[in-house]
């Protein structure tokens, strides 16, 4: 079946609408590198507070078309808590912090959404970590308690109530977990984003911040098409911080894959999903993220790598049969042309799963490392990294800092190495959960 890496949810929400390129010399009081939830999350939040400052927002590509609108729509409050971050181990006060930050990231979804009346198939109902082989959600009681402690709602469901549930026997056991978590369309919540963007906003589309430098008292950007001057630059360009000069944040790329079906709109599949909606996160993380969209869609992301090139189509194709692999094991009877839809994209790691929010220099600003839950804590980053700039103290601030702590990456080639490596493992100990 012929791919070409198009979004499934870029697709379905529609276009947004275009930007000019950024051209010849500009100046401005503040300059945000990317257009994705980040980025544009803190575009709201200066044009809110500083309405009478210029604000350019610069994206190397199309703005909201990014890992933004292409990750899988887990807004993500409540990480399951590891082994030794249960409640009573020392780990639980650092995942106590980690679940206030969650907490207020997920408002902070909830509260844009509605404030700016962005349609993207919200659903704060929660969702489920779901695994095949029960030895993969152990210590039950102790997880739900941990959950409940931090202000989460959790219980659990096995066997048969679970596979009604979800329409598969391939899940035994599950936590769903609600209170703050919630699943949205991500393409309709960056479109959304980008076009609620108040005038004063400048956007400039296929703008690559190509380098920047120190200019006087602020900073001089130099892009594609011309060059910036800014007192206050915010980078919010995620897995790419390189390119814009920021070498040692601690966060590395990281290409996962995903594929979206057509609406499976025959009986067997009516009998099996209804109307019903979920979403199901693995426990292990090279296992697969599940979710059934509204029109009776499957969505399934199951890889993920670390590569020193990006996928090409050959291999995307390759990836494309391991998310139909996956999903028959979910659900007997879908073929390769049930999938209509598969795209890669890129989310920003860390060794040590906290994110680098920093400041890098005297007006320079930057956040990376989500591991996977950007789509809430990019919302709150892009407020939280303008308060900072501002010099703006408050206790969440201080959370975040004081969680900023990415881990040392060795030097290449020994990192490659050890990633590839990593990744690969984590890959091969999920094979019984992809
Ligand atoms: C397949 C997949 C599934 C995921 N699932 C989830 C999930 O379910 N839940 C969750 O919370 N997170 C998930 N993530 C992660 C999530 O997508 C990211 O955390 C989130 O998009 C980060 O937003 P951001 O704005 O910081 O970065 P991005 O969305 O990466 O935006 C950065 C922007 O900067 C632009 N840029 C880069 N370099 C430059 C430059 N030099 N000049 C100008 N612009 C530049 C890029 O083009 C991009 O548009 C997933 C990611 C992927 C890829």
């Amino acid at each position: 079946m012929a791919i070409d890496n198009r979004c499934g949810w870029i697709a379905l929400a529609g276009e947004p609408s275009p930007h000019p390129r950024q051209r010849g010399r500009q100046a401005c009081d503040w300059l945000i590198i990317g257009g994705g939830i980040t980025g544009l999350a803190a575009a709201h939040t200066l044009a809110a507070r500083f309405p009478g400052q210029r604000v350019i927002l610069v994206e190397r590509q199309r703005v909201a078309q990014g890992a933004s609108a292409r990750n899988s729509g887990f807004a993500v409050s409540h990480e399951l808590p590891g082994a030794n971050e249960l409640l009573g181990s020392p780990g639980f006060a650092g995942y106590e912090v980690a679940s206030r930050i969650g907490a207020a990231a997920g408002n902070e979804v909830r509260q844009r959404i509605a404030e700016l009346g962005i349609a993207c198939e919200y659903d704060d109902g929660g969702y489920h970590f779901a695994v095949h082989h029960p030895a993969h959600l152990q210590q039950i009681d102790a997880l739900l308690h941990t959950l409940e402690a931090v202000g989460a709602r959790a219980s659990y469901v096995e066997g048969e109530a679970l596979q009604q549930r979800l329409g598969s026997e391939f899940y035994q056991r599950a936590i769903h977990c609600s209170g703050g978590n919630a699943l949205l369309q991500p393409a309709s919540y960056v479109r959304g984003l980008a076009e609620t963007l108040p005038q004063g906003v400048e956007v400039f589309e296929h703008s690559a911040v190509l380098d920047l430098r120190r200019a006087g008292q602020g900073w001089q950007a130099r892009t594609d098409g011309g060059e910036i001057t800014a007192s206050r630059v915010l980078a919010c360009v995620g897995a790419f911080l390189p390119r814009v000069g920021v070498h040692r944040s601690g966060t590395f790329a990281l290409e996962l894959s995903a594929s979206i079906t057509r609406p499976l709109s025959e009986a067997h599949w009516q009998g099996l999903f209804g109307e019903r909606r979920w979403g199901v996160l693995s426990t292990l993380p090279g296992g697969a993220t599940l979710r059934l969209l509204p029109g009776r869609r499957l969505l399934i992301r199951n890889t993920v790598e670390y590569r020193r090139r990006d996928l090409n189509i050959s291999q995307l194709q390759a990836r494309q049969r391991q998310h139909l692999q996956g999903l028959v094991k979910r659900f007997p009877g879908l073929v390769a042309q049930d999938l209509e839809y598969t795209w890669t994209g890129h989310l920003s790691a860390t060794r040590s799963g906290e994110p680098c929010f920093a400041q890098i220099d005297e007006g320079l600003y930057a956040v990376a490392g989500c591991n996977g839950s950007g789509v809430a804590r990019g919302t709150l980053w892009g407020r939280l990294l303008v308060e900072m700039a501002c010099a703006e103290p408050s206790a969440l601030l201080t959370d975040v800092l004081g969680q900023s702590r990415p881990g040392y990456l060795p030097p290449r080639p020994f990192f490659d190495i050890g990633a590839a490596l990593r990744m690969a493992w984590e890959t091969r100990r999920a094979a019984l959960e992809r």
